[in-house]
């Protein structure tokens, strides 16, 4: 069966250097500034390893000798004032200076890892929902919640995501992957009902695809039926997305590629959503590839990076043609 995961970045944890208290003037020993090669002969700052004039010691940030208590952050020293207000990184969530482990979000937001579970995260961009954030921010019953950055894109009506699967039916029809949208049934659902269409599905299921058939005696198509569900209320960049994904897999049940491996078509799926989200370009859809690259899953993440390193070889006319395959392995390229 079929659906739709991403696993979503996330959390990159950092380690800083944290401030070290002063270094003390002493007198005597010959030994080298560190900062400009000359003999010390007289007092001198000493800082670990490192050994200079008294005028030499300065602040990187401001340029003025240090002379007291100081900062010292990825190698370089600071007064702490100057180190404070210019140079430490800040949470986002309360604005305390941040040392040792923090969490770092996509768009380059650090947090301290104090607030994860505690402060709501949107589950589109993954920031925390702070400040201006939460203005317009979205809860939907099933949990699912959006920033007030990213709700405004809302899709929320059948009625303009079927004009977003034309809008992607197109962009997949000029990567040779021709589908009728208006064979395609879509309804928007909930998390909950999502996770019943797709119940191998996880947590980051955002559409599933259904088809049904009747033949004839003589193996004729009588009826024909397509359906896709997404989840209701995704950002527009998420929709087009999953739509893409989800579309990939009609012209694959179309024409009778069933039989493959499902690193192929899990991965052709989100390769053809990359070709998408690379032609409506943007941050958001710079953010949903960075998603899929970094996906750990071996279906999804692993199968699309391998597609899209064959496609990327080989050309698109050669994925394409390895996909008509009806029995064609990811494994055996
Ligand atoms: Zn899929
Ligand atoms: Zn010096
Ligand atoms: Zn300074
Ligand atoms: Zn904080
Ligand atoms: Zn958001």
């Amino acid at each position: 069966m079929v659906d739709l995961k991403y696993v979503v970045i996330l959390i990159i944890i950092v380690s800083i250097a944290t401030p070290v208290s002063a270094s003390s003037i002493r007198t005597g020993v010959e030994r080298i500034c560190d900062a400009c090669g000359q003999k010390i002969t007289g007092s001198y700052f000493e800082t670990g390893s490192n050994f200079y004039h008294p005028r030499c010691f300065t602040c990187e940030h401001c340029g003025d000798p240090i002379k007291g208590p100081h900062t010292v952050y990825q190698h370089k020293s600071y007064h702490n004032e100057c180190f404070e207000d210019h140079v430490a990184l800040r949470c986002a969530v309360c604005q305390g200076i941040i040392q040792g482990e923090y969490l770092l979000d996509y768009w380059g937001n650090a947090y301290h890892t104090s607030h994860k579970d505690v402060v709501l995260q949107c589950d589109f961009c993954q920031r925390f929902i702070i400040g201006s954030l939460i203005d317009g921010m979205k809860r939907y019953g099933d949990g699912y919640r959006l920033c007030g950055r990213c709700s405004p894109s809302a899709v929320t009506s059948v009625k303009s995501a079927n004009k977003l699967m034309t809008e992607v039916a197109s962009y997949l029809e000029n990567f040779g992957l021709k589908v009728d949208p208006g064979s395609i049934r879509l309804h928007l659902v909930d998390l909950r009902k999502l996770k019943e269409l797709s119940p191998e599905g996880t947590h980051d299921t955002k559409g599933f695809t259904d088809y049904f058939v009747k033949k004839n005696v003589f193996g004729r198509v009588k009826d024909q039926t397509i359906d896709v569900y997404l989840l209701a209320g995704m950002p527009r960049t998420q929709m087009i997305s999953t739509l893409a994904h989800e579309l990939t897999h009609v012209w694959q049940f179309e024409g009778g590629q069933l039989e493959q491996d499902k690193a192929l078509s899990e991965g052709s799926c989100n390769f053809a959503a990359y070709l998408v989200l690379r032609k409506i370009g943007g941050a958001e859809a710079e953010y949903v590839i960075e998603t899929m690259l970094r996906d750990d899953d071996p279906i999804y993440g692993e199968g699309f990076r391998r597609v899209k390193a064959y496609a990327e070889k080989n050309g698109l006319a050669s994925w394409l043609k390895l996909l008509k395959k009806r029995n064609a392995r990811l494994s055996r390229l």
